[in-house]
């Protein structure tokens, strides 16, 4: 079979393997034989190695959805009955949780800093000195939304200083950028399968603390389908999901960590680097400016100002460079016009020096003019 192969620059799903493409193609299964719940256990042990998260004292849990269902689940499981939760918020992605409080009217703080920086540490710790009936700090890895990478070892460090438990939604990060729950001081962390581990959309998953989700069995229950507790009760009775899983995705997926283990935490973390790396050359080559301090950048998402030219129209251009197979992104930055290009998935630098060409192409075809050639 011959996949014609596309370059994601777009921040998730990212570009696959034709092997765990493929893997998807199996005998029909009912996922409630004993076969299939032996691959998920396989599964979820493979997530603890991912973070280097020791088992038994952390556990993973698998949901069928994409990866807003972990914000949603974690945040309506994990609160208890009159305590807050603080958002610790630069972001779109950081937004969300804000929102999930919100539609479910949870008591939160949205501590809001810029979206062109790193949070404040002193203004968290300030927020946590001065609410004591904080219970649950959040905190994006990396903002998606702009590529900015967070301290979350240190707000993770602030949070157990002060009696809360930390969530970090780390779904632009797991698999890429090097985790260990223990040491980063995170009790949950999650993930979709179609970003760092490069498979396919439709599986997500939380890793984090057993003691916890136990004691959370008493907290208020806010919802049916997405509950923490309820779901790992399940798998730890039948070692199935509650209700159907997205088996093909399962399948896909266990290939993608085979591949993960096999490519290595640290060459993997190289390759998505140098990616990076060869975007920045690229686009200073042709005079395009980016938004946000290198030096807080995940090295995952770069955020690139729309050249200062009436020609410029990003349908056009994303077009254009679709057409021939590369595929790059709407930025989400409110106050600044941006577009994305980020160095998930399975590509190298190769490929962004071949991207450049077609975006180089772009630009002279509609007579666009930018810092470079302006
Ligand atoms: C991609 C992403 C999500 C999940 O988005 P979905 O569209 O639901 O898959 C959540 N948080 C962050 C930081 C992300 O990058």
């Amino acid at each position: 079979m011959n996949i014609k192969r596309n370059v994601l620059l777009n921040p998730g799903p990212a570009t696959t393997t034709d092997t765990v493409k493929l893997a998807q193609v199996v005998p029909d299964i009912c996922p409630r034989e004993k076969e299939f719940a032996g691959l998920m256990k396989k599964l979820r042990s493979d997530l603890l190695r991912l973070v280097h998260a020791p088992e038994g004292e952390y556990t993973s849990v698998l949901f069928c959805g994409s990866g807003t269902i972990n914000i949603d689940v974690c945040i309506n499981s994990l609160l208890p009955e009159g305590k807050k939760i603080l958002i610790v918020n630069n972001g779109a992605y950081n937004s969300r949780a804000v929102e999930v409080c919100e539609m479910y009217r949870l008591p939160h703080i949205n501590l809001q800093f810029s979206v062109y920086e790193q949070p404040d540490l002193d203004a968290v710790k300030a927020a946590l000195d001065a609410n004591t009936d904080v219970a649950v700090v959040y905190c994006c890895h990396h903002e998606t939304g702009t590529g900015i990478l967070n301290p979350i070892r240190e707000i993770g460090a602030m949070a157990h200083e002060h009696g809360a438990i930390f969530v970090s939604d780390t779904t632009s990060t797991l698999g890429m950028i090097p985790l260990n729950v223990v040491d980063d001081n995170v009790d949950f962390c999650m993930a979709s399968a179609q970003k760092g581990l490069m498979a396919m959309s439709g599986l997500s998953f939380i890793i984090g603390k057993t003691d916890i989700i136990k004691a959370s069995k008493n907290y208020p229950t806010r919802s049916y389908y997405c509950n923490l507790y309820l779901q790992y009760e399940y798998f730890e009775k039948t070692g199935e999901m509650h209700f159907t899983p997205p088996v093909q995705t399962i399948y896909a997926t266990i290939q993608a960590l085979k591949e993960y283990f096999e490519e290595g935490e640290a060459a993997k973390f190289a390759r998505h680097r140098a990616v990076y790396e060869a975007i920045h050359d690229g686009l200073d080559k042709l005079g395009l400016e980016t938004v946000i301090d290198r030096n807080i950048e995940s090295g995952l998402v770069v955020s690139v100002k729309y050249p200062d030219d009436p020609n410029w129209d990003f349908e056009k251009v994303h077009d254009y460079c679709y057409e021939r197979g590369f595929t790059i992104y709407p930025g989400k930055i409110s106050t600044t016009n941006t577009f994305r290009l980020c160095s998930l998935g399975k590509i190298f630098p190769k490929d962004i020096e071949d991207f450049f060409v077609v975006l180089g192409e772009a630009l002279d075809v509609y007579d666009i003019k930018t810092a470079r050639n302006g």
